[in-house]
């Protein structure tokens, strides 16, 4: 009789156990799982492209040359580190539909289809890439815009202008700057999105220094620590 009755009380027992374990065991790759959904895919954006060539060097080098190499040297690094990249553009390309009326608005439509790669991307954090140029060739150095809808791009830009000035520029002293409406995708975008303007193609000694292999991958490892760090303490 005592048989009959513990037996198989302690066999459900050791069964409830293992189901309780096997329960616990599947919470826990649910949450490690949810933890890696945190990290963002970073969308890089290479600006300009095809028929707009965007800002010239004294040498003739256009800036959408220059975005792309540096948009392709992140993109290998952040790669590398297991975490996730979308590009906008990975060829000299403007990205308006050739089927539909695009004369007169080419720009338009790529910048319209740049914001949309972004806004499809889940948990994106959205990385422009561009050269600056002023008409006073005395001006250089890295510098940062954030779009102002969504709070971690400040923090993202925050993190790589301080990044460029530890270890690429440290005499750079300029701040992140808040995009108004003339920067058509972070005024638009509302996922965390920044743009880096990463030099002066109209500062002589900066485009030189642009125009070498060593410092566009100087310039995008600097972009790639930040953008770790963001992944780790931002997102
Ligand atoms: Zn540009």
């Amino acid at each position: 009789m005592f048989r009959r009755v513990i037996l198989p009380f302690l066999l459900s027992l050791a069964l409830l156990a293992g189901v309780s374990a096997l329960f616990a065991e599947k919470q826990k790759t649910d949450a490690q799982t949810a933890g890696e959904q945190t990290v963002p895919t970073v969308v890089i954006d290479a600006g300009h492209g095809g028929e707009d060539g965007g800002a010239v060097s004294a040498d003739g080098t256009p800036e959408k040359n220059i975005n792309l190499d540096i948009a392709l040297r992140l993109r290998d690094l952040l790669t590398a580190d297991g975490i996730p990249v979308v590009m906008t553009r990975t060829e000299d390309i403007l990205l308006y539909d050739r089927s539909v009326d695009y004369q007169g608005r080419k720009k338009a439509l790529d910048l319209a289809a740049r914001k949309q790669i972004a806004e499809e991307t889940p948990n994106c954090l959205f990385v422009s890439i561009h050269m600056n140029s002023y008409p006073d060739a005395r001006y250089d150095g890295l510098q940062v815009w954030y779009s102002p809808n969504n709070p971690a791009s400040k923090a993202v830009a925050d993190l790589i202008q301080n990044t460029a000035r530890e270890v690429l520029q440290p005499d750079n002293d300029r701040q992140v700057k808040a995009a108004g409406s003339s920067i058509y995708l972070l005024h638009h975008l509302t996922v965390p999105a920044v743009l880096t303007e990463c030099g002066f193609l109209s500062n002589p000694a900066e485009a030189a220094k642009l125009a070498a292999p060593d410092y566009r991958q100087e310039v995008a490892f600097t972009l790639f620590l930040a953008i770790r760090e963001a992944c780790e303490e931002i997102f």
